[in-house]
Formats: C-alpha cells, structure tokens, sequence
C-alpha cells in the first residue's frame, strides 16, 4: 500500500546517449533505451542538489511529494554537523520529522551490520512515509536497506565526500562477519550542501577521492571479464564512470585545499559513478580487485576486531598496488602468456577446484561457507574446467588486446602521487596493514566475488618471465 501512495513514475526519454555521458540532470528520473549496450536502463532518483544551502531545499522537496513523517537518521557526529540543523528546518515547515541517532558498538564505531540496522528499524513505525540518511557512506547503507526493506522513500544528505555508494542501488552490508552486497534501493533524492562538505574532515575527501582512484582499475577489470569472459559491458556506464574519474583527478588540488569548487567536483564524481552503476545494476564499473582487496583487509579488521579503516583510504591504497600489477602485466610477451596458459591447461591440478577449495578455507577460516557459496561456479568441477578452458584460449588469442587494457592504467607512481596530493595514504603500512595481510590479501581476494579482475589473471600468470629489461624496473617501482 506505501508503495502505491508514495510512487511515482519514470519519465522515457530519447535521445539520450554518451554526449551526456558526463552529466547528472538528464539521467534524473528517467527511464531509456541504450544504444551502447541495447538494455533498458532506468535512473529512478529524482533530483540531485549539489551546492551551498543544499539542506534548505529537502523540507521543500518533502512537502512537493507530500512526505510528511520523515525518520533523520544520524550518527552522534553528523546529528551536530548537520541533523539538528535539518530537524529544525523540517519542523519549520510544519513536517513531523523525528531525530534518530544510532549508537556505536564498542570500538565507537558504527558498521552497517544486523545491529545497526536493527536499531533503526525499531524506529520505523507505521506513520513513517520517508527515511533521511544524514551521513556518510555506512550510515547511507543501513537506510538503504531499511527503506527498502520497508518500502519506504529513501532521501540522502551526504556530510562528507566519503565514497560514491550515495546514488548507488546495491547495500554493502556487513553479516554474519562477511562483507557482501545487498540488493536494496538508490535515494529518490540527494540534498549535498557543499557548505556542509566544505567543514567534512580532509580524511574523508581524500578517501572520496581514493574511492574514485579505484576506478582506473575497476574499468579495466571489467575489460578484462569482456575480453576473457565474453562479460556484457555497457559502454555506456563506462563512460559515465570515466567521466566521474576524470572529473576528480583533473580537480586534484581544489579538492585537496577543500575548496567549495573541489568538493563540488569530487560529490559530482561520486554521484555520477553511482548513477553508472544504477543503471546496469550492479557495481562492476565502480567496483574491481582494489575494492576484493579492501574488502578482505576489513574482514579480516573484523575478525581480529580491529578498528575499522575508512573504505575510500583502503580502496586507493589498494589501486596503486593493483595498478602495480597491471603494469607488470602489460610486460608479459604473447609467447610467455600463450607459453603459460598452455601448460596450466595441461595441468590436471590447475583445472581441478581442491587448490581453490584450500585457498578459500585457509584466506576465510570461519567465513568460509559463504566465499564457497559466492564461487559455486568456479568451484563446480565440470564448471570450472570448462571456465578455464575458454579463458586460457582467449588469453592466448587475445593478448595484445588484454596488453592494451593493462597499459590504459596510469603506472602506480602516478597513481600514489595523485592520492598523496589529495592527502590520502598511499601504501599500506600507513594504513596499518601488515606485509603479511597484503601478501594474504594478493593470494585470496579475488575469492571475495566471482567477477574476473588483474588478480584472477595473476593464476595463469605467477612465474611468467617478463621481457627482461624493463620488467626489472616495474618491479623496483612497484615495492
Ligand atoms: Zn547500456
Ligand atoms: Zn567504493
């Protein structure tokens, strides 16, 4: 019954193609034939406000769709910075809006898990037609999921830069130990007040940016499951996320002074990135190996309960390092790759799932039932060989295509210079992630999903000679 009172209808437009690739208003509210990929693709947010006084214009949106009980939900922090600000403004305008800030676990820490999300929902009651989240990304995702859950209108007020999951439609939630992501539903509207984004700790801009770094590897990750999978990709959506790339790290200095511009910048980007993955739903434009790896660095966080890292600093500090493979990649010759994926075609223990079986239960010890689940394809032995199979002969066919993709990464010395600029960390011994947990992490993340990236490519290729006069050189860089 919420449902059908709160709807509302997607507009069809034509028209609509890569020329707009790189802006936010025409995909608002829309639903369009692509002529990249010739998929249905809809855009169901309606309106995104990027600037000063943004937070005004949410009473106003709420009363234009006669949202009148609305839930702000906040953490103690964002609850001061902006959440009280914003219940006086709707209670103002004559809306019953009520205040919930959710506490923290023991680490003064909040997660988007089964407890945070529990604490909300005792909140929701039957006169509730709208959820605010007032926060950055963690907070965005446990509404997300109670919104959905609960079929009511989700709205964003993003406090800080932090991470492109604000526009975006899938949960990353944390349950059971295991980081996964849920189906759950994108804000109907973003209300970024750059005045509030401007005050955001410089930590959580240069992760935003971080977060955006990803991309350079999660595009090329999904060339690569073109390329070797024959994966569907949308050109489309590759675009927008190229553009939403392009359009921070051209922006680099404003957005490491903080400025109004820089952060209008970089919440473009973020947005833009969430809308590239609206609409093909599913993250894999946004989302490769660099995030597997921080995924596994902040199970494995959670395991040794350990203070948890902020997701765009782990994001970009992983990207230099897989960036750092794709150069060492793009050195292999095709006679070494061919060379090399011959023999491990030929290998009777390759093709069969026990080394994957052992690698999953020694990398997820008490989480491992649910990596086998996500791999129960690659893990199928007929599946599986059949799977290597026709990888090993498009590598051998195609190297000089997946070389072309390995050199459209920046070299990982570009990459850590524009995240230091931005004033974020560029290695993980500033992150606090131990050699060892790296090594761990190179071995096992590619098993945080099933989606081909520079990592799984790393299993016909361990022990390849690169052509040896420069291959040195990418070694030394990449240390
Ligand atoms: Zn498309
Ligand atoms: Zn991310």
């Amino acid at each position: 019954m919420m449902d059908m009172e709160l709807g509302w209808k997607l507009e069809r437009a034509e028209g609509l193609g890569l020329e707009q690739a790189g802006e936010i208003d025409p995909w608002l509210g829309r639903s369009f034939y692509c002529e990249s990929c010739g998929k249905d693709h809809a855009v169901p947010i309606r309106r995104v406000i990027i600037e000063r006084g943004a937070l005004a214009a949410l009473p106003d949106y709420a009363q234009e769709r006669e949202l009148r009980s609305l839930l702000l939900v906040c953490d103690r922090h964002t609850a001061k910075a902006a959440g009280e600000e914003l219940l006086g403004r709707c209670r103002e305008a004559q809306l019953d809006a009520r205040l919930v800030v959710l506490t923290e676990d023991e680490h003064g820490e909040l997660a988007a898990d089964e407890r945070a999300i529990v604490q909300l929902l005792l909140h929701v009651d039957a006169a509730s037609q709208a959820i605010v989240a007032v926060g950055s990304g963690t907070l965005h995702d446990i509404v997300r999921f109670a919104a959905f859950k609960t079929g009511r209108v989700f709205l964003s007020v993003p406090t800080a830069s932090s991470v492109d999951g604000f526009a975006s439609v899938g949960a990353p939630l944390i349950l059971g130990g295991f980081k996964q992501t849920v189906p759950a539903c994108a804000p109907e509207a973003v209300f970024a007040d750059l005045a509030l984004l401007a005050h955001a700790p410089q930590t959580l801009t240069a992760a935003g940016f971080g977060d955006m770094l990803g991309k350079y590897t999660s595009l090329a990750d999904w060339e690569l499951g073109r390329l070797l999978l024959d994966e569907h990709v949308c050109e489309l959506s590759a675009e927008m996320t190229r553009q939403a790339l392009a359009r921070c790290v051209d922006h680099v200095d404003e957005i490491a002074a903080g400025t109004e511009e820089g952060q209008r910048r970089l919440m473009e980007g973020l947005i833009l990135s969430g809308i590239s993955m609206l609409i093909v739903g599913h993250s894999r434009p946004a989302s490769g190996a660099e995030h597997h790896l921080s995924h596994f660095w902040e199970m494995r966080f959670l395991q040794l309960r350990r203070r948890a890292l902020l997701h765009g600093a782990k994001v970009g500090v992983a990207a230099v390092r897989m960036a750092g493979l794709y150069a060492q990649t793009a050195q292999l010759s095709a006679e070494a790759v061919r060379a090399a994926a011959a023999q491990r075609l030929a290998d009777p223990a390759f093709l069969s799932p026990a080394q994957a079986e052992a690698a999953i239960a020694a990398g997820y010890g008490t989480i491992a039932d649910q990596v086998r689940a996500e791999n129960a394809a690659e893990l199928d032995p007929a599946g599986r060989e059949a799977l290597l199979r026709g990888i090993g002969e498009r590598l051998a066919s195609r190297w000089e295509a997946v070389q072309a993709v390995c050199r459209s990464v920046p070299g990982p010395e570009q990459m850590a210079q524009w995240l230091s600029r931005a004033g974020g960390p560029v290695a993980e011994a500033q992150l606090g992630v131990e050699p060892e947990l790296v090594e761990q992490s190179l071995r096992y993340a590619k098993y945080v999903r099933s989606r081909y990236t520079i990592l799984r490519l790393q299993e016909w290729l361990a022990g390849t000679a690169a052509q040896p006069e420069v291959a040195a050189g990418v070694q030394a860089q990449t240390e």
